[in-house]
C-alpha cells in the first residue's frame, strides 16, 4: 500500500512522483516500458511560452509560472544527484519572412509587451546581431531573452535518480490493465506483475490517459498527435539561439546537437518516423538557417504528444469517482510545464482542493461523448 500511485513514468509522472515524495508522502511509480521512453524523451525540450500560447489567458499564465519555477527546480534536482540538466536560457526568436508574417507577430508583440512581458521587437538586421546564422531574408520578429530550452533526457534521468534518492518505488516494465474499483473508491490499478494498491491514484499516462478514463466510463478527450523532429551536429553551425518560423523550429542544445522540428501528424498511436515528415522537417527549417544545408545529419525521431479537445491539460479528479484523478494533456508543452503541474497536483493530492486547477479540471469535459 501506497500513499500515492503513479500510472505513467514520462516528465509528468516522475515530476509529481518527485514533488510528493519530497513532501513526505510514500509513492510508486509504474512505467510500461522505459522512464520517459515515450513523449517526454521525444521532446525537443524547448521552454517557450510566450512563443507557444498566442493570446493571453490561462495557458499563457501557466506556462509563464512554470518558467519563472525552472531555474529552481533544475538547480535543486542537479543538486541532489549530480546530473547536469543542461537548461539555457538561449532566448529565442520569432521570425517573419514576409510582409503578412510580419504584420501577425507584430499584433502579437504589441499586446505581450503591453501586458509586461520580456519581448523585444527587431528588424531583420538586429536579429541577426542576436543570431548571425539566421537567413538574410528575415525581415522582422520578436526576441523573447527570457525563454530557452533544458535537456529533457538529461532531466527524466534527474528525476528517475532523485525520486529514488528520496524513497520512491519505481516499476518499470509493468502494464497497467485495470482500475481497482471498491464502490465508488479507486483503490489502486491491476498490473501485469500484479495488483499494486494506494491511497490516491493519479493517471499520468500520457497519449494513452482517455484509454485509462474510459475504464472510469469518462469519455476524455485525449488523443495522440505525433510529432517528428530531427537533430544534426552543431560542428561548425554555431547557433545561439532557439529560432521559430512558419514551418518549423531549430533548437541548439548544449550537447552538440541542433533539434530540428515538428510535425503535427493524427496518425493514431502509430510513432514510426514517415520519408514525407522528415522532408517536411528538413525542408522547413532551412530556410531561416542557410548553414543547414552543409550540416551533418545525425537521426530522426517521433513521439506522441497527449493533446486534448481543447489543447489544454487535464489537471485534477476523476469526475465520479474517489481516490483518483488526472495529470495531462499536455500537448506540445509537458516538458514546460512539469514543474508547475507537480506543484498544484501536489498541493491538490495533499488537500483535495480543487479551487488552484481552475480551469484544467477534467470536468469541463463531463457529457463529452467522444474521446478525440
Ligand atoms: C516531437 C515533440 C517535440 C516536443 N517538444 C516539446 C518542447 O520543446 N517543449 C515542451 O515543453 N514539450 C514538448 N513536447 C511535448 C512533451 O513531450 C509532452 O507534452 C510531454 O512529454 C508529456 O508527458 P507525459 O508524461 O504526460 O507523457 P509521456 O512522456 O508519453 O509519458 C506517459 C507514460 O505513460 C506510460 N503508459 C501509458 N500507458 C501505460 C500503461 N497501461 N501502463 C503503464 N504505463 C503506461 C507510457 O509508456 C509513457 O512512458 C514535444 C513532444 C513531441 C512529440
Amino acid at each position: 500500500m501506497t500513499d500515492c500511485l503513479l500510472v505513467g513514468g514520462g516528465i509528468i509522472g516522475l515530476s509529481l512522483a518527485y514533488e510528493l515524495s519530497c513532501r513526505g508522502m510514500a509513492v510508486t511509480v509504474v512505467e510500461q516500458g522505459e522512464w520517459g521512453g515515450q513523449a517526454s524523451s521525444a521532446a525537443a525540450g524547448m521552454l517557450a511560452p510566450l512563443k507557444e500560447f498566442s493570446q493571453p489567458g490561462p495557458m499563457l499564465e501557466l506556462g509563464m509560472k512554470s518558467l519563472e519555477l525552472y531555474p529552481k527546480w533544475a538547480e535543486e534536482l542537479e543538486a541532489r544527484t549530480g546530473i547536469d540538466v543542461q537548461a539555457c536560457k538561449s532566448g529565442l526568436l520569432t521570425v517573419a519572412l514576409t510582409e503578412p508574417e510580419s504584420g501577425e507577430l507584430l499584433e502579437k508583440y504589441k499586446w505581450q509587451k503591453a501586458s509586461g512581458y520580456a519581448v523585444e521587437w527587431m528588424t531583420g538586421e538586429e536579429m541577426r546581431r542576436v543570431e548571425p546564422l539566421l537567413t538574410e531574408q528575415a525581415i522582422a520578429g520578436i526576441y523573447s531573452p527570457e525563454e530557452g530550452h533544458i535537456n529533457n533526457r538529461m532531466l527524466l534521468n534527474a528525476l528517475v535518480a532523485a525520486c529514488k534518492k528520496m524513497g520512491a518505488t519505481l516499476l518499470s516494465g509493468s502494464v497497467v490493465t485495470g482500475m481497482a474499483k471498491e464502490g465508488g473508491r479507486i483503490v489502486g490499478v491491476e498490473t501485469t506483475t500484479g495488483p499494486l494498491r494506494a491511497g490516491h491514484t493519479v493517471i499520468a499516462s500520457g497519449a494513452w490517459a482517455g484509454i485509462m478514463a474510459e475504464w472510469l466510463d469518462f469519455a476524455v478527450p485525449v488523443r495522440p498527435v505525433r510529432g517528428q523532429v530531427a537533430s544534426v551536429s552543431s560542428s561548425g553551425i554555431p547557433l545561439r539561439t532557439v529560432i521559430f518560423g512558419t514551418s518549423g523550429y531549430i533548437t541548439p542544445k548544449l550537447d552538440g546537437k541542433i533539434v530540428l522540428g515538428a510535425t503535427e501528424d493524427e496518425a493514431g498511436f502509430q510513432r514510426h518516423v514517415t520519408l514525407s515528415g522528415l522532408a517536411k522537417v528538413l525542408d522547413g527549417v532551412m530556410p531561416y538557417v542557410p548553414a543547414l544545408h552543409s550540416a551533418a545529419f545525425q537521426q530522426a525521431w517521433a513521439g506522441l504528444r497527449p493533446a486534448t479537445a481543447d489543447s489544454m491539460p487535464l489537471l485534477g479528479p476523476v469526475p465520479g469517482w474517489q481516490g483518483v484523478s488526472i495529470a495531462g494533456g499536455h500537448f506540445r508543452n509537458g516538458i514546460l510545464l512539469s514543474p508547475v503541474t507537480a506543484k498544484v497536483m501536489a498541493d491538490y493530492v495533499e488537500s483535495g482542493r480543487e479551487d488552484a486547477l481552475q480551469p484544467f479540471l477534467p470536468s469541463r469535459f463531463l457529457g463529452s461523448t467522444t474521446n478525440r
